[in-house]
């Protein structure tokens, strides 16, 4: 039986071995390469920051090293939709899990344009029109949001991949169109589609990831300032989602075995939240055959594990 978040004496002691058995342990997979611009990114690259809510933080390896963050920055953009959308959002996005590839076109057809969730593409192209619609400069609205919550403004969207998601994103216009022949896209697709290729082109470490979202883990008031990002509700719904859907299709098996509300991208990334206690962010390029970095869910799992912090006690 696993109880609240122990409060482990040597942390980052810890954080240093994960990533160092890391480091030894195989690739586990292939870097996304969809796009030349994350094909050219070093597979060893290993990192991994927690920071806890009362601003303690622990980093070991890469933890400073930006990468594409792509499926992550799901979670900024349906935090800000929410916001502006209040419940109507759920009446074009649902809150199932897909069963199928993140990117699937044939789910959307049977169920008449409905994506099952934000965290598949086809949801998160929903939530980018919700943005497109609502803001008059969506992508600067996006940004501020991320750099606020990060607390820097360092954060950028990197152009080359920006670009290179709009050339290669045959599959996502697919879906954006094929909602907006259903009425479920308000804007004008390119205009959308513009803005889903920015978000999923943030470039974020590890360090800033876990900060960003630290009100996820504190019933909706970002750690540190104090301010309240999103009601509790939202807070706990982001959550849910996460738990369900985050992890592609490999959320039932990450519920399983490490019982956190995690998101992952195909740029290596991973962020894990948990309740009362922090944010885990980590990465590693090589991706398992369901899109997941390997050694950076390994070492957020042997995390997770160790302090016993899966929320299914
Ligand atoms: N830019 C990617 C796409 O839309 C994001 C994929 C991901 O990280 O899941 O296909």
């Amino acid at each position: 039986m696993e109880g609240t978040p122990k409060q482990p004496k040597n942390c980052s002691s810890l954080l240093e071995q994960l990533v160092a058995e890391a480091r030894e342990a195989p690739l586990g997979g292939q870097v996304a390469d969809y796009i030349p611009a994350l094909a050219e990114v070093a597979a060893e690259h290993v990192g991994i920051a927690v920071v806890e809510l009362d601003g303690t933080t622990h980093t070991a390896g890469d933890f400073d090293v930006c990468f594409s963050i792509q499926s992550i920055s799901k979670i900024f953009g349906l935090a800000l939709a929410m916001e502006r959308a209040g419940d109507s959002l759920w009446e074009r996005v649902r809150m199932e899990p897909s069963g199928q590839a993140f990117n699937s076109v044939v789910q959307l057809e049977w169920e008449h344009g409905i994506p099952r969730n934000p965290f598949i593409n086809a949801g998160a192209i929903v939530v980018s029109d919700v943005l497109t619609s609502r803001y008059s400069a969506s992508k600067s609205a996006l940004i501020q949001y991320i750099r606020y919550l990060a607390g820097t403004e360092s954060v950028h969207t990197n152009h080359e991949v920006w670009e290179s998601e709009k050339e290669h994103g045959n599959r996502n216009a697919a879906l954006a169109y094929l909602m907006k022949s259903f009425g479920n896209i308000e804007a004008d697709v390119p205009a959308v589609l513009d803005h889903y290729f920015f978000q999923c082109s943030v470039e974020m470490n590890c360090l800033q990831l876990a900060q960003s979202l630290g009100f996820l883990a504190n019933k909706g008031i970002q750690p540190g300032t104090e301010e309240r990002i999103c009601d509790a509700r939202s807070a706990h719904r982001i959550n849910a989602l996460l738990s369900t859907s985050g992890m592609y299709d490999q959320s039932g098996e990450f519920a399983f075995t490490v019982g956190l509300p995690a998101k992952s991208g195909v740029g290596g990334g991973i962020v894990a939240v948990v309740p009362d206690y922090g944010v885990i962010a980590a990465w590693s390029p090589p991706l398992n055959r369901f899109g997941n970095p390997t050694r950076a869910v390994q070492m957020v799992t042997e995390f997770a594990q160790r302090l016993g912090l899966s929320v299914y006690h």
